[in-house]
């Protein structure tokens, strides 16, 4: 059965979609049988697996609001190797109408729950807010991923993020756990970064990867490509970081198993 996790933090631009697609082509790489889920209006993890956000049939609104069926909605050709359900600006009228329908929390999560045996990792790629849609995320995984940037008043912000989190666990979802805090856009001769992460781990111990994600402009450019950056330059150190970044989640989820 899959593990279902979100890709979260209210703030906007701290690598969420890049993580999103990039960790899901690692993923799958490694021959894990993996789907994105574009929860994002922008559309931008979508775009980044290589999938025109313009011409799709059917997206995340028809998971959400419409109950088409999955094998509709399900994109299984996408340049990152993995399956993909679309985002686009039909999301938004989603968010909309979801707030008048009955258990509109648990959406996502009960559409999910039919497919959740065919995949071994769901990815849902969250947007920078706390609205409805994170609410569903939040209700239907099984954890979550915080990226975030080693700046000044970081982890204020993620305090505040995390105790969200918790509230909202309590109330939709009291089994999610954090799965992991993922440093992005590193750059590791800014001192300022290195004594963030050096509070971070002092604060948040092994929920702190240690796969540490470079700033680097080759993740930048591959979406322009279409492609996760591994089939864009995969010597570049973005593309080995995410790599890492597999590799130590799965190392990981085996000593849970063992444990
Ligand atoms: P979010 O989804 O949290 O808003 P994105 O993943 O879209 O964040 O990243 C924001 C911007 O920063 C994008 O232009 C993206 O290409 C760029 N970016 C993300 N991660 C890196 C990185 N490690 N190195 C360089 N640029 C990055
Ligand atoms: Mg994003």
């Amino acid at each position: 059965m899959a593990k279902i996790i979100a890709i979260a933090n209210q703030k906007g631009g701290v690598g969420k979609t890049t993580s999103a697609v990039n960790l899901a082509a690692s993923m799958a790489a490694t021959k894990r049988k993996v789907l994105l889920v574009d929860l994002d209006p922008q559309g931008n993890a979508t775009m980044g697996s290589g999938v025109d956000k313009y011409d799709v049939e059917f997206s995340t609104y028809d998971l959400l609001v419409e109950e088409t069926p999955l094998e509709k909605i399900i994109i299984t050709e996408t340049a990152g190797g993995f399956h993909l359900i679309a985002g686009n600006g039909d999301i938004t009228a989603a968010e909309v109408k979801m707030m008048e329908m009955y258990g509109r929390e648990l959406r996502l999560k009960n559409a999910l729950a039919k497919i959740k045996d065919s995949y071994d990792y769901i990815f849902i790629d969250c947007p920078p807010s706390l609205n409805m849609l994170t609410v569903n995320a939040m209700a239907a995984a099984d954890s979550v991923i915080v990226p975030m940037q080693c700046e000044y008043y970081a982890l204020e912000g993620l305090t505040a993020l995390m105790d969200t989190i918790t509230q909202l666990a309590k109330v939709v979802n009291p089994d999610l756990k954090i799965e992991g805090i993922l440093r992005t856009m590193y750059d590791p001769r800014n001192r300022l970064a290195n004594d963030v992460s050096e509070q971070l781990k002092h604060h948040f111990g092994d929920k702190v990867y240690r796969t540490v994600i470079p700033r680097n402009v080759r993740l930048a450019e591959a979406p322009s490509f279409g492609a996760p950056v591994m089939y864009y330059d995969k010597s570049s150190s973005g593309a080995k970081a995410y790599l890492a970044l597999a590799g130590e989640m799965l190392r990981r989820s085996n000593k849970t198993k063992a444990a």
